[in-house]
């Protein structure tokens, strides 16, 4: 089959809840992949940084089968030999004395708040089902219908209400405003150290830092939601630590697993994790053999290849040169490690239509939020590929 006929497929027995490029993947190694037409192309957007180990990375390849040929599931009914191994690696690579895991980032999301809520109550003293936490306009933590309903883009809930209550919206990058919002049923904050989804918005240097010394004042939890900016993407293992923070929880996902598998956790010391309880939260999958044996591996790659070295030194490379590219239709081009956003002038009449003259180009990148095309290569990317990029990126930036 051909491109076109895997589109109209797809078009006719799939939802239509995304809006793809059209091109048909069926391969992919480090940062390439290959279409159905046999045409190659950079990935420059690692899956919303999913990928940061690069495609069918062969470490995690090899402890992916190996435990799948072993065994695949207990559920958290009986203990399995590869969550401990994970728990400790996780717990030594990051610096937290505990952690839970589960599949996707919006499940971790959702184990963080509840289990907020609980540290309000139970730690805080909050009046039971008063509790409040605090996040940011312009954030995006995931779809289930409670974190929904703190989102500030209509599109994501506007026909999805009713919401749950118990979250405040506060601008993004004004710590002043998060200070305001606080009051003594205020369980916790939580914040994207940069909004990738936002369109990589980057906060005022000193935000989080800022952020987290109020928190402290007022016995309220700082959560930071590092899904997407966390394990080396933006040149340190967590971007909070750009501006010196450790928050009281930190949640993961995505490139927890190297793009192989859907696995996320929460991060928190004993204090704030030992709140949970048998039977208060779980999930059938979370913790599987497989995915703690893909983890680990995961997690080995990040550390063996020096991949958040790479990732400051590529980043800072790779954003120094697009700054370097003169073209009219360019607001403003800003980033941290290999979470590069180049925003656009209004009058560019979209970042869409330039994303779909990259992957002509064998570039694929995606736009966000209209005006801003991302940029984030897998972190397993080499400078010889980047020069490669560059000059495809400054002729499709120009031409406009
Ligand atoms: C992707 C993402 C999520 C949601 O993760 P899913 O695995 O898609 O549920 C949450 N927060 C951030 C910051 C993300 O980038």
């Amino acid at each position: 089959m051909k491109t076109q006929e895997y589109i109209e497929m797809e078009e006719k027995y799939g939802a239509h809840n995304y809006h793809p490029l059209d091109v048909v993947i069926t391969k992919g190694k480090g940062v390439w992949v290959t279409d159905v037409d046999g045409k190659k192309y950079l990935d420059c957007l690692s899956a919303y940084s999913a990928l940061n180990q690069g495609h069918v990375h062969p470490k995690i390849l090899k402890a992916m089968i190996a435990q799948a040929k072993k065994v695949t599931l207990t559920s958290r009914a009986f203990r399995n030999d590869q969550l401990p191994l994970f728990y400790k690696e996780l717990s030594e690579m990051t610096g937290y004395e505990m952690s839970l895991p589960m599949n996707s980032g919006a499940e971790a999301v959702e184990t963080a708040l509840k289990l907020a809520r609980k540290w309000g109550y139970v730690v805080k003293g909050i009046q039971r089902h008063k509790a409040e936490i605090i996040v940011a306009n312009g954030n995006f933590h995931g779809r289930t219908i409670s974190i929904v309903s703190f989102s500030s883009e209509p599109l994501y809930k506007e026909d999805f209400g009713p919401f749950t209550p118990g979250f405040e919206s506060v601008p993004y990058g004004d710590a002043k405003a998060i200070e305001k919002a606080i009051n003594k049923n205020t369980a916790a904050v939580m914040l994207e150290p940069i909004q990738g989804e936002g369109g990589v918005l980057i906060p005022p240097k000193g935000y989080l830092t800022e952020v987290k010394r109020i928190c402290e004042k007022n016995n309220v939890l700082f959560i930071a939601d590092e899904i997407q900016t966390g394990l080396g993407r933006t040149g340190k293992l967590f971007a909070s630590e750009h501006d010196g923070v450790r928050p009281d929880m930190v949640i993961i996902g995505k490139a927890l697993s190297g793009g192989f598998y859907p696995v996320s956790a929460v991060l928190a010391d004993k204090a704030v994790m030992g709140l949970y309880t048998p039977g208060e939260h779980g999930s059938t999958f979370g913790g599987n053999p497989v995915a703690a044996a893909v983890a680990r591996a995961a997690l080995r790659v990040i550390k063996d290849e020096k991949l958040i070295n790479n990732a400051a030194v590529l980043g800072e490379y790779f954003m120094n040169e697009l700054r370097k590219i003169n073209s009219p239709y360019i607001k403003e081009i800003r980033g941290k490690g290999l979470l590069i956003g180049i925003e656009l002038i209004p009058e560019a009449k979209g970042a869409r239509r330039f994303c779909v003259a990259l992957k002509e180009k064998g570039i694929l990148a995606k736009e966000t939020h209209d005006n801003v095309i991302r940029f984030a290569p897998p972190l397993v990317i080499d400078r010889k590929t980047v020069d490669w990029a560059l000059p495809l990126i400054k002729n499709v930036l120009m031409m406009g």
